[in-house]
C-alpha cells in the first residue's frame, strides 16, 4: 500500500526504509511545524525492536557485496546521490524548513547543497587514499582499511540533513552498510534521503531508515550484535545510555555532543565584527551545537561591543521561517520551550540579571526574545550548562589570561570563538582554549576534510575527512617479510 503524503506539494514518505523498501509500523508518532504549531506534517512510522531487527539483518545480508566494491565503483554511487540531492533542494529545503523550522533561504542556498558535498567529498577521499607503506625490521608494512560492518547513524533533531549526511557519507564510502536513525522530533529529511538513495540505485540494504523513539527503538539498535560502528551527535545524557550499549558489544563509539562555546573578544578586535556575530548565535534560536553562547569581552571595549550587539540584537525578525524577512527561526517543540524558558526562569531565581529578552514572544508560540543574561558568577547554571535555545551569557574579563581562564571554565569544550586583530594573540589564544574546533575572527567556516569533534563532555572522537574513514573502518597491519616472496 502507498502511504506516501503529501507536505506543501512535496511528497514524503513516512515509513521506514529497510532492505530496498518501504516498511510500515502499527503505531506512529506525530512530526509538526516550528512555526505554526497547528500543523501536524505527518504520522510517522515509530519502529520498535522488530524494525531495529529487521533493518540490522537487512545491512548485514547487504554488506559483503558492498563491502567487496572498489572504493572508485562505491563512489560512482555517491556522486550520483549527491546529484540527486543537489537536483531537489527545493523539496529538501522546503521540508527540513518545515519540519524543523530552519530558515529556508539558508537550506536551499548553503545547507542541502552541504550535504552534497559531504558524499562527493568521501567519494573522492576514500578512492583517492594512499595506503601507507614503510619498510621495517626487514619487512614491508602496509596499512589496510578494512570496511567493518552495518554502521549505526543517530541523528538529533537540529540540522538533521546536514548531520546525517555528513555522518552516512564517510561509512558507505568505507565499504560500510549504514542503518540511519533520525530524531522524532524531524524525522522527515531522512526519509527524503532514503528516496534518493532509491533513486541513485544502490543495492537494497547498503542504506536504510529506522523511524522512532529515543530509547524505544534507539536502546534495540545499539544493542544488536550485528552493528559494527555507532556515529551518535546528540546529547550528554543519551551519549552516556549509548556508550554502555556499546561497550556491552565492543562496538567502537563516536560521540558528537553539546556545547558551551565562548566568544571571547579582545579589545584590539574589529567590535563590529564580533558584536555581529554573537548577535548572529541567535539566527537558529540558539540550537546550534557550537553557538558561542559565551560572550567574553575585554572589560575595556565592554560599552563599545554591548552598544552593537543590542542593535544587532534589535534586528533579528522573528516568523515563518519560509519568509526571507525572518532572521531567528522558532524553536523546534513547545517541550524544548519550555527547558529552555526553566533555565532563563531559574537564572533570574538565583540573582542572575537577565539584560535583554527572557519572555516568550508570544504565549503559546515557539520563539523566545533573543536572552542575554549577565551571570551572579561563573558558577551560574546558565554559564555551565548547555541551554540549546536563544540565550547567551555576557561576562567581561581584565588581560589575557584571566579571558582564557574563563573561556576555558566548563565541561564542555566543543568549539570558540576568539576576536583580536593580533596575529601573535592568535595564535596563543588559539592554542589555549579548549575546543575541538576554534574559530579566529569568524566561525562555521569548517573544511570538510578537518577533524570535528569535542574535547571533554564534548564528545568522543573525531569525525571529518579521513578521521571519519578511518573510524569505519577495521585497520589492519599487513607485514610480510622481506624477499620471501616473488
Ligand atoms: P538527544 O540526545 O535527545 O537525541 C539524539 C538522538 O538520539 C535522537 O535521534 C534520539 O532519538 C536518539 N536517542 C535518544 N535516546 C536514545 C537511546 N537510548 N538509544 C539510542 N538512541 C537514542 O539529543 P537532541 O535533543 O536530539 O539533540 C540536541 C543535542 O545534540 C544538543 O546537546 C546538541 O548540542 C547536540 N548536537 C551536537 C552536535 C555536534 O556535532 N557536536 C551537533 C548537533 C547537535
Amino acid at each position: 500500500m502507498d502511504t506516501r503524503i503529501d507536505i506543501a506539494g512535496h511528497s514524503v514518505s513516512p515509513d521506514h526504509y529497510i532492505g530496498g523498501r518501504r516498511v510500515s509500523s502499527p503505531a506512529t508518532f506525530e512530526t509538526r511545524c516550528p512555526f505554526d504549531w497547528s500543523w501536524k506534517l505527518a504520522d510517522i512510522a515509530r519502529g520498535d525492536a522488530d524494525t531495529a531487527a529487521q533493518a540490522a539483518q537487512a545491512a548485514t545480508d547487504a554488506f559483503p557485496a558492498w563491502a567487496a566494491l572498489s572504493p572508485a565503483e562505491r563512489g560512482t554511487y555517491l556522486h550520483r546521490l549527491a546529484d540527486l540531492i543537489e537536483a531537489n533542494v527545493e523539496t529538501l529545503a522546503m521540508i527540513e524548513c518545515l519540519d524543523m523550522g530552519m530558515l529556508l533561504e539558508s537550506l536551499r542556498l548553503r545547507v542541502i547543497l552541504r550535504g552534497a558535498a559531504n558524499f562527493r567529498n568521501y567519494a573522492d577521499l576514500a578512492t583517492d587514499h594512499q595506503e601507507r607503506v614503510w619498510s621495517s625490521r626487514g619487512t614491508a608494512n602496509r596499512v589496510i582499511r578494512m570496511p567493518a560492518g552495518p554502521s549505526l547513524i543517530i541523528t538529533p533533531w537540529n540540522a538533521p540533513f546536514m548531520l546525517s549526511t555528513w555522518k552516512c557519507a564517510p561509512a558507505l564510502a568505507a565499504g560500510n552498510t549504514v542503518i540511519l536513525k533520525p530524531a522524532d522530533w524531524s524525522p522527515l529529511s531522512a526519509s527524503l534521503l532514503a528516496d534518493l538513495v532509491d533513486q541513485a540505485g544502490f543495492p537494497p540494504g547498503v542504506f536504510n531508515v529506522v523511524q522512532g523513539l529515543g530509547a524505544e527503538l534507539g536502546n534495540a539498535l545499539t544493542g544488536d550484535a550485528r552493528i559494527k560502528r555507532i556515529s551518535f551527535t546528540g546529547s550528554v545524557p543519551t551519549a552516556r545510555i549509548i556508550g554502555r550499549a556499546a561497550a556491552a558489544n565492543i562496538v567502537p563509539f563516536t560521540a558528537e555532543l553539546g556545547g558551551k562555546s565562548p566568544l571571547l573578544v579582545f579589545a584590539d578586535a574589529d567590535i563590529d565584527a564580533a558584536a555581529k556575530k554573537a548577535a548572529g548565535q541567535y539566527d537558529d534560536s540558539g540550537q546550534v551545537c557550537m553557538a558561542g553562547t559565551r560572550i567574553i569581552v575585554q572589560h575595556a571595549v565592554k560599552d563599545a561591543f554591548l552598544a552593537k550587539f543590542h542593535a544587532y540584537a534589535d534586528a533579528h525578525v522573528m516568523g515563518d521561517s519560509r519568509d526571507p524577512a525572518t532572521t531567528m527561526s522558532a524553536l523546534i517543540h513547545p517541550r524544548h520551550v519550555e527547558r529552555v524558558m526553566g533555565f532563563i526562569d531559574r537564572a533570574r531565581a538565583a540573582g542572575d540579571t537577565i539584560v535583554r529578552g527572557g519572555h516568550l514572544r508570544t504565549p503559546g508560540a515557539n520563539w523566545i526574545e533573543p536572552t542575554l543574561i549577565v551571570p551572579r558568577d561563573n558558577s551560574s547554571e546558565v554559564v555551565q550548562q548547555e541551554v540549546f535555545g536563544p540565550v547567551l551569557t555576557f561576562q567581561t574579563f581584565g588581560d589575557e589570561a584571566e579571558g582564557v581562564a574563563l573561556a576555558n571554565s566548563t565541561a564542555f569544550g566543543l568549539s570558540g570563538m576568539v576576536y583580536t586583530g593580533s596575529a601573535e594573540r592568535a595564535e596563543r589564544v588559539g592554542r589555549a582554549v579548549r575546543g575541538g574546533t576554534v574559530w579566529v575572527n569568524t566561525f562555521l567556516v569548517r573544511d570538510l576534510t578537518a577533524p570535528f569533534g569535542g574535547i571533554g563532555i564534548s564528545g568522543i572522537g573525531r569525525e571529518g575527512g579521513d578521521y571519519a574513514l578511518d573510524f569505519h573502518s577495521d585497520l589492519k597491519t599487513l607485514q610480510i617479510l622481506e624477499g620471501s616472496v616473488t
